[in-house]
């Protein structure tokens, strides 16, 4: 807590799908560091790259869809110890990866199993059918080469500008000031895959630390505000 606003990092990725840490790790980095909200959001990968994945006998990391209510249920089990041990809110999340057609999708506090491989729109629809959040990840605007860097959302941002409930203004160390410039909605999240990826940019809100009151936050956009958490120097392994 700084003041009165709560600290949130809503994009975080654990060694269920390509995070190192075990999830139960993850939670208490984030619990030692004084976090009031995070959210974890492993991949759900689209059917054709976990085919290939399959296939190149290549590690899947991502949540498969059999899968994925024991996921949930592993979610709600570190919540409430979360919850008891440090007062931190832990929301259900997943980051709805569609690497064959370059879009990713975060979802906040899910609750089924959503299809990556479904248009833009339709993975929205469901999301919010769910009272669900849904953030648009790493709006890279430029490609980079040799580097897959999810350009579809931001190709088509004037399509789906209010579609979602966010995006990301900041991802780790990225600032991407078209979306403040362009006054969409916006949150900041270090998209956490490794221990030293917590000293990056995050989300401050301004309101009750409960499940609707943080969601209500967000889609209303109004306290809001982005931080630079570096409460150390960087730390490499
Ligand atoms: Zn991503
Ligand atoms: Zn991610």
């Amino acid at each position: 807590m700084l003041g009165n606003w709560l600290l949130c990092d809503l994009h975080i990725h654990t060694n269920l799908s390509d995070g190192r840490l075990p999830l139960e790790e993850v939670v208490d980095l984030y619990g030692t560091k004084g976090f009031d909200v995070i959210s974890i959001t492993d991949h759900i990968l689209d059917s054709k790259t976990l085919e290939e994945r399959q296939k190149k006998k290549e590690p899947i990391e991502a949540i498969k869809r059999d899968d994925f209510q024991n996921y949930l249920r592993l979610l709600w089990k570190e919540a409430q110890r979360a919850w008891g041990k440090y007062e931190m809110l832990l929301l259900p999340g997943a980051e709805l990866s569609n690497n064959w057609k370059n879009y990713h999708i975060l979802a906040i506090d899910i609750k089924e199993y959503i299809a990556p491989e479904l248009s833009v729109e339709r993975i929205v629809e469901h999301i919010h059918e769910h009272g669900a959040i849904a953030i648009a990840p790493h709006p890279y605007h430029k490609a980079t080469e040799g580097k897959q860097t999810y350009i579809y959302l931001w190709n088509n941002h004037q399509k789906y500008a209010e579609l979602f409930d966010a995006w990301e203004v900041a991802n780790r160390d990225d600032l991407f000031n078209v979306i403040g410039l362009k006054k969409f909605n916006y949150v900041a999240n270090s998209d956490f895959h490794k221990p030293w990826h917590i000293y990056s940019w995050k989300t401050l809100l301004r309101c009750e630390k409960n499940p609707e009151a943080i969601k209500t936050a967000i889609r209303e956009n109004e306290a809001v505000s982005i931080y630079l958490f570096r409460e150390e120097k960087r730390i490499k392994e």
